[in-house]
C-alpha cells in the first residue's frame, strides 16, 4: 500500500536549481498557496491539505488509480473537506 502524506501547501518557486553547494542558481516564478496541480496529469488540485504519495502531489483522480484504498487512511472529516473542496472549485 503506498502511503499518503499530507501537504499543506504554502507559497513557492514553481521550481528552483541548485548547484552541487547548495547556492541557488535558477528559481521559476513564484506559485501562492491555491496554485497546486497534479504531477502525474497536471489538473489543477484544489485541496488543503494536498494528498501527496512519495514525492508526487496528486488529485483525487490520480489518487484513486494509483491508491484505490486512499480512503482508509484518511480520516472521514477529511474526506469530507476534500468533498468540499472539490465542489467549491
Ligand atoms: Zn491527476
Amino acid at each position: 500500500m503506498a502511503k499518503i502524506t499530507l501537504w499543506y501547501p504554502e507559497e513557492r518557486p514553481s521550481y528552483a536549481i541548485y548547484d552541487w553547494d547548495g547556492n541557488l542558481l535558477e528559481e521559476g516564478p513564484m506559485l501562492t498557496a491555491d496554485e497546486v496541480y497534479c504531477d502525474l496529469c497536471n489538473a489543477e488540485v484544489p485541496l488543503n491539505p494536498a494528498p501527496m504519495i512519495g514525492s508526487y502531489v496528486l488529485c483525487l483522480d490520480c489518487l484513486e488509480k494509483i491508491e484505490p484504498s486512499w480512503r482508509k487512511q484518511i480520516s472521514p472529516l477529511l474526506e469530507m473537506i476534500w468533498r468540499e473542496q472539490m465542489a467549491s472549485e
